[in-house]
């Protein structure tokens, strides 16, 4: 195998409750082209001899474009009915690492976590501080609505509604921050105590790489979940909870119920695994995400990549938007257990 043959990207575009039967082959279909269509483009840096840290960003930032998934332009809406979105990236060969928190105009959160990362002294920023960061480093910023779809106001509509008790979310074509856009089912009596499903409100995009250098590199980009308080951070842009990367094992990007992913430290732990208890990442990713976070109803999942190139991408849910690509080779992407 050559060196560029082992150069391997990931990604993810969020996980959640996902009803088949509901699910047309079109809405299908498009998810599984985008995911293809960003594997195969970000997937050419590492085809190319660029770095993993190059590939991540590149495929974070077409996730962030894609109005199909929570981040970016698509982020799903806070209660204010605003946005506020985080961001994260980490580099395997040295721990440098950059975050954001809270950021409301600025296009690509994830390029301002890059810059976070290469040009400041600091690793997170958050708010105004990360705005008036991003500004300086000459991002490019729009106004709020940028992100914004037809799909998550309704989507914050329906989920306020049920919160306020005037319907359970009904059985209808709805998007959330787990689908993006797939319809959705709930059974009848899940419908009627489940005001707020949290499978309904997960999303997350993010991606992992493994360059021909031999090196590591992981970012992740949200919306956050719909509905949430003003203000709250999930675990996306918390190194070491939604986004880990270290060449001595593995890179991780994560996506699933904020809170519960950063309680359990879930990307380090899984690093920690390999290094301290000699773990593969089959094993570590697996135990993390199917016996680790059910302990404390964490949902979700994940994408990793080892220094040996092997993919890991576990999920606790009914499914997970996912795809890799290995250099020279086709994408593989999947939706479905
Ligand atoms: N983990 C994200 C957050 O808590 C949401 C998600 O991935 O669904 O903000």
């Amino acid at each position: 195998m050559t060196q560029a043959a082992q150069a391997v990207l990931a990604i993810h575009g969020g996980a959640g409750a996902i009803a088949r039967a509901e699910a047309s082959d079109e809405v299908r279909a498009a998810y599984e082209t985008a995911l293809a269509g960003i594997l195969t483009n970000a997937g050419r840096i590492l085809e190319q001899g660029g770095s993993a840290l190059d590939a991540v960003t590149e495929a974070v930032r077409l996730l962030e474009e894609c109005p199909l998934f929570n981040a970016g332009h698509g982020a799903v809406l806070t209660s204010a009915a605003t946005h506020e979105l985080d961001a994260a990236i980490m580099d395997g060969r040295n721990l440098k690492s950059g975050a954001v928190a809270g950021l409301k105009t600025v296009r690509n959160p994830v390029l301002a976590a890059r810059a976070v990362m290469e040009h400041s002294q600091h690793v997170m920023f958050v708010a105004e501080g990360a705005e008036a960061f991003a500004q300086a480093q000459g991002l490019e910023r729009v106004a709020p609505d940028f992100f914004s779809t037809p799909l998550r106001r309704e989507q914050l509509e329906r989920v306020q509604r049920a919160e306020s008790g005037q319907t359970a979310l009904d059985h209808d074509t709805g998007s959330n921050g787990a689908s993006g856009g797939v319809p959705l089912s709930l059974p009848a009596d899940r419908q009627k105590d489940a005001p707020l499903d949290e499978d309904r409100k997960l999303g997350t995009v993010g991606a992992v790489a493994l360059d021909a250098h031999g090196n590591l590199a992981a970012a992740t980009s949200t919306g956050g979940m719909t509905n949430k308080q003003p203000g709250r951070v999930g675990d996306s842009p918390i190194i070491g909870a939604g986004c880990y990367a270290n060449n001595r094992t593995c890179a991780v990007s994560t996506t699933g119920t904020g809170e519960m992913f950063i309680r359990m430290v879930v990307a380090h732990d899984i690093s920690a695994r390999m290094e301290y208890a000699g773990a593969s990442l089959e094993e570590a990713a697996h135990t993390v995400v199917h016996e680790k976070l059910p302990q404390i109803d964490g949902r979700g999942g994940l994408v990793a990549i080892d220094a040996q190139g092997n993919v890991a991408m576990p999920f606790n849910t009914e499914g997970m938007y996912r795809g890799f690509i290995r250099a020279g080779q086709a994408p593989v992407v999947a939706i479905y257990a």
